[in-house]
């Protein structure tokens, strides 16, 4: 048996033997349906937190209003969630209440999907009242109870099906596109944060060819941020999946450049390290366009970046002449550091001279050489190319 059902099943017994009740619940027993890897289980019980909290040793409360803690056990984490019912979804972002309910089956129709809202009994009992395993088999996205209400009280969910589309290469009920279209304006209400969870995993998820088709079809992208006021973008496609959002900026902004990285990352409230990511990808693609694929050109891109450069390039379109992670590991400097001679030696070279934008030019352009080839990483041999290119800049 799955390690993590398993112990997944230890965690239900013990609560069973505090005289509560406890299945697997969620996206767990729908990837065992489709024979997919399980990454975590999540538990729902008819015991309140603090009765969970009670009886096992190692306990994280993560977000007891909603009736959640996390179990460790033997190096698993478990989400135990209490059977609850949310009501009241006030401006589309959280519910007003959670309450808690006593059957399995009240907490399973609040779900979205009937593939997400099955329980997984100890013995292997399957509960499954909205026929998840046979949508599963028709490999098809249906709403527990009516698309129209249940988007209205969460719109995410409309993005959480055309996310789930894309991961298990499903198709949506025409039904429930239908409700999409008609419901899209909604999305204007969800908080970024979790559109933007949503969406980036939409993007880099094996099938993201037919999410975007589903965004196209229900004209979802009116309300996305910066697609929104850009319609030219959806025209753009990236040619093969990329991996984060980093990626996804980087090819966005290379395909259209009317939104820099900067607007794509406050506009979508995303981190600095995306930021970065985005920035580095886009100013070494111009590199490549100037230079072509050179050593100093990869050296500034940096090892950690090489990979998303070259998936970002093929998005695009761009056969590279070479593999540049290959030609990087064969540079003969990775860093700064590694140059054979510091600023301060430089310093010394021109004593008579102020500190200024020169010692970083100087600096750039040692880099480049080395990088390139063209000298070798010596101090010695360093400080003639500098002297060198002092005099041709007639100082
Ligand atoms: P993933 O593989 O992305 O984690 P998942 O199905 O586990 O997929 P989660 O966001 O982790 O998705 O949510 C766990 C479960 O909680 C879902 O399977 C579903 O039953 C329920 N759920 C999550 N978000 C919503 C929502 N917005 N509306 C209703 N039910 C939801
Ligand atoms: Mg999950």
């Amino acid at each position: 048996e799955h390690p993590l059902l398993k112990r997944a099943a230890e965690v239900i017994s013990i609560i069973e033997e505090h005289g509560g009740e406890a299945f697997i619940v969620g996206g767990c027993v729908r990837d065992y349906f489709l024979g997919h890897e399980m990454k975590d289980a999540d538990i729902a019980t008819s015991l309140l937190p603090e009765q969970i909290m009670d009886i096992f040793d190692k306990v994280i409360p993560v977000g007891l209003e909603h009736g959640t803690v996390i179990v460790r056990h033997h190096s698993h984490s478990f989400e135990v969630t209490t059977y609850r019912m949310e009501e009241d979804y006030e401006d589309y972002r959280h519910p007003n209440r959670v309450y808690f309910v006593t059957s399995i089956e009240k907490d399973l129709s609040r779900r979205d999907f009937s593939m997400n809202a099955m329980a997984l009994a100890v013995n292997g009992d399957i509960i499954d009242p909205f026929r998840g395993q046979r949508a599963i088999q028709e490999r098809r996205i249906e709403t527990v109870g009516a698309p129209a209400e249940r988007f209205a009280e969460d719109p995410l969910r409309m993005m959480r099906a055309i996310r789930f589309s894309a991961q298990l290469d499903f198709s949506i009920d025409h039904s429930v596109t239908e409700v999409i279209t008609e419901k899209r304006n909604l999305l204007q209400f969800l908080s970024v944060e979790r559109l933007a969870s949503e969406f980036g995993k939409m993007m880099t998820s094996p099938f993201y060819r037919k999410g975007w088709n589903y965004l196209l079809a229900t004209k979802s992208f009116q309300y996305l941020p910066v697609f929104q006021d850009h319609p030219a973008l959806v025209q753009r496609e990236p040619l093969v999946l990329l991996s984060d959002w980093g990626e996804l900026i980087g090819f966005y902004h290379l395909s259209y450049e009317d939104v820099s990285p900067e607007e794509w990352v406050s506009a979508w409230r995303l981190s600095n390290q995306v930021k970065r990511k985005a920035k580095k990808i886009t100013e070494a693609a111009q590199m490549y366009q100037r230079e072509g694929m050179s050593g100093y050109m990869l050296y500034r891109l940096g090892g950690a970046y090489i990979k998303s450069w070259e998936n970002v390039m093929h998005s695009l379109n761009y056969s590279l002449p070479e593999d540049p992670t290959i030609k990087y590991a064969s540079l003969p400097i990775h860093s700064r550091a590694d140059l054979d001679i510091d600023t301060y030696e430089l310093f010394r070279l021109f004593p008579e001279r102020k500190r200024g934008k020169w010692i970083g030019e100087y600096i750039d352009y040692l880099l480049r050489i080395v990088a390139e080839g063209t000298s070798a990483n010596n101090r010695d041999e360093l400080i003639k190319w500098v002297k060198e290119r002092d005099r041709q800049k007639g100082n």
